[in-house]
């Protein structure tokens, strides 16, 4: 589709997801809806209030307390079938919505969009199998039995960046495992999840099971995190609204799973493959304008390949298409949001102040017809040290810092150097090393000639900084669960609770 022809959609004034059906409340304040790639406003939603939140969490209860609670696993996994079928249907619609909503390009949304299906259908078949064990106790009379339970309602938060997606990682084993939920997408891009919701429903979900509520992280998101009846957190985004909702969450003595930022490293060994290492670099950082939490912001180069790995850097920056989303030949969309937009280039400026070298990139790039577009070069610096800012803080944009190592040792202190430990990337030939390096490196996720993949059944999530518990897998349903211990005495008496027990 040509990105002239979308530009008269609007999508006027949405309303929250709330009891299966849009609620357009009185009262509290709208969001603006922002497209990146023109800077239109074309819809607004709601920034919701307390109360609004307290009436998604009690929908959510009370769907918990009827039907849902009641059904029997296999019913729940034929939902998330169905809906697995029904998201399939609908990935061209939603992709483009994410596209209008965040920037993020057409190719890399629609294959994202696509990918969803997998997410559901892959806890969908674990929700029937889900089973406790019978534990052998010393007394050979008792029973001991555990089951797994759901908690309730659970509070999932989640980016900009890939909201359907993200949202999958969380609501499909939260789901499978009988919980409800009520979710809250970031006020920069809200508009996908609230246009998803309505799949819930067609696939037979009960009213109030999944409820979208939109609005800002110290408003909606905290009203969410602080709210009595939401017995888990889930979240996703940056350490400064993880380590408010997990304040939140321990205020009130209840769970939380946080996936934060990095700042990974994509190691360069001189005996790696070179084409598809410098690929891999340039997809880790730019395939999505850096806005991805597992972007490889960090290239370490061994020093003997340093000069050519940059020069084939710096040849491909300068053919990177950077230019509308919906443009089937754009290679890099916008920024997502201003205030990113502004952080990228502050970074561009500590990073030259701090002595890093600007091999490639550092500013705007102007798009015809688009004059408040958020566009942004492709960025590399050359000559980082590990204590420039460049090298240690997350930018979540389009800029990668190129810092030199000699030999093996150096390259794993340099990527365990950061604070972070997200994922981390390495290129090479030999079996050893990548056996040795995917040891020592400090990331939840090591890929070995290979950048940025994921899988249903693999699980994700950081050490370190970057966050706590695990997404994806077979073991990402055990965070949405509780475990209930059964004793069943099968001897005939109980004897006298104060005479001295043998
Ligand atoms: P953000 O923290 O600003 O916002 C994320 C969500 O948290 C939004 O819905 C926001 O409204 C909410 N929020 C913010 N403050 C809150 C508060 N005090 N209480 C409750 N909710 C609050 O992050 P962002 O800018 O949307 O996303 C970018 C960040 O997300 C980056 O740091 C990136 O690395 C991280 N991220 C991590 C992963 C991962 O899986 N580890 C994936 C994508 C993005």
């Amino acid at each position: 589709m040509s990105h002239t022809q979308t530009q008269t959609y609007t999508y006027g004034d949405l309303g929250n997801h709330i009891g299966g059906r849009s609620v357009h409340a009185d009262g509290g304040d709208r969001l603006q809806v922002q497209d990146p790639s023109d800077g239109r406003v074309v819809g607004t939603v709601p920034d919701s209030t307390v109360q609004q939140v307290d009436e998604a969490v009690r929908s959510a209860h009370e769907a918990f307390e009827g039907e849902w609670g009641s059904l029997r696993p296999s019913a729940r996994a034929a939902m998330l079938f169905r809906l697995a079928d029904i998201m399939e249907e609908r990935a061209e619609d939603l992709a483009m919505a994410e596209v209008r909503d965040n920037g993020k390009v057409v190719r890399e949304m629609r294959t994202q969009l696509r990918a969803v299906p997998k997410w559901y259908r892959y806890f969908a078949g674990l929700a029937d199998k889900l089973h406790g064990e019978v534990v052998p106790l010393e007394q050979e009379s008792i029973v001991a039995t555990t089951t797994p339970e759901p908690y309730g309602v659970i509070g999932c938060i989640t980016p900009w960046n890939s909201p359907i997606f993200l949202a999958a990682w969380k609501l499909a084993p939260a789901l499978a495992a009988g919980n409800t939920v009520v979710i809250k997408p970031s006020e920069h891009a809200s508009v996908s999840t609230l246009l998803m919701a309505q799949a819930f429903s067609d696939a037979g979900l009960p009213p109030g099971v999944v409820n979208v509520i939109t609005g800002g992280g110290p408003g909606a998101g905290a009203a969410l995190a602080a709210h009595p009846l939401v017995r888990k957190l889930s979240f996703t985004g940056s350490e400064v609204g993880g380590r408010a909702v997990a304040s939140a969450a321990a205020a009130r003595g209840v769970g939380v799973g946080l996936e934060l930022g990095g700042k990974s490293a994509n190691i360069v060994f001189d005996d790696a493959p070179l084409d598809a290492a410098v690929n891999g670099l340039l997809a880790g950082i730019f395939a999505a304008a850096g806005q991805t939490c597992v972007a490889g912001s960090r290239a370490l180069v061994h020093r003997p390949v340093l000069d050519e790995v940059v020069s084939r850097l710096v040849e491909r920056q300068q053919r990177i298409v950077v230019g509308h989303p919906l443009d089937d030949a754009t290679e890099m969309g916008p920024i997502a949001n201003q205030p990113q937009l502004d952080k990228t280039r502050e970074y561009v400026s500590i990073a030259r102040q701090d002595g890093a070298e600007l091999a490639a990139g550092g500013g705007p790039v102007e798009i015809a017809g688009a004059p408040d577009g958020l566009y942004f070069q492709p960025t590399v610096f050359t000559g980082v040290t590990p204590q420039m800012r460049i090298a240690q803080e997350e930018v979540f944009g389009p800029i990668l810092s190129v810092l030199a190592f000699d030999d093996e040792d150096e390259a794993i202190s340099l990527a365990n150097s950061s604070r972070y430990g997200l994922a981390a990337g390495a290129w090479t030939t030999d079996l050893g090393r990548a056996h040795r390096v995917s040891r020592r490196l400090q990331a939840g996720t090591v890929w070995i000639n290979m950048y940025r993949a994921n899988a249903p059944a693999m699980p994700f999530g950081g050490v370190k900084d970057s966050g706590i518990g695990r997404e994806n897998g077979r073991h990402a349903v055990e965070e949405f669960q509780q475990t209930k211990a059964t004793w069943i005495e099968t001897a005939p008496a109980v004897g006298d609770p104060f005479s001295v027990r043998a």
